[in-house]
């Protein structure tokens, strides 16, 4: 497939051509989804761009556009429309992402055992520093 946004030294740029086999589960003109090779729980997809990009956030809208609603449609047809699962994105190696192309998790949860197991620390914020953060952040917005 000729797409001048995929690159050659990418395991999912390959992927989406066709060039190294994949379990695919469905596609549209910007995304496509594929069962995960290292699952964490039986029924564990990936949906990514047709675009190859490092981050979520240098990835263009249209492309971004596709994967949320791809992702419903494949969370439905592995069967978890009564079930519990995590939708992840993982960005930088410091954040888990081991493959350098944009990917969605959709990882079924089955029970408390089996799936992903998340357990970060919480501690409650201060307001005023919330209310200085949100000032920074709207400045750039
Ligand atoms: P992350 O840690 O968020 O970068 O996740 C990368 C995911 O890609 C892992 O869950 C891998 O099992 C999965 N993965 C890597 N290579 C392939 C492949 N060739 N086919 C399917 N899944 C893959
Ligand atoms: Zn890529």
């Amino acid at each position: 497939m000729a797409n001048e946004h995929l690159i050659d030294d990418c395991i999912f740029c390959k992927i989406i051509r066709g060039e190294i086999p994949s379990h695919k589960i469905a596609e549209t003109d910007k995304a496509y989804s594929f069962l995960d090779i290292n699952p964490i729980s039986e029924g564990h997809a990936l949906v990514i761009p047709k675009y190859h990009g490092e981050f979520f956030h240098q990835v263009p809208d249209d492309y971004l556009a596709d994967i949320l609603p791809l992702a419903r449609k494949v969370a439905l047809a592995i069967g978890l429309d009564e079930g519990q699962y995590n939708l992840l994105q993982n960005n930088g190696p410091m954040a888990h992402q081991v493959v350098p192309h944009v990917h969605f998790h959709i990882i079924p949860k089955p029970n408390k055992e089996e799936g992903l197991i998340v357990g970060w620390p919480m501690k409650e914020a201060n307001q005023d520093n919330l209310k200085q953060l949100l000032g920074k952040i709207k400045e750039k917005l």
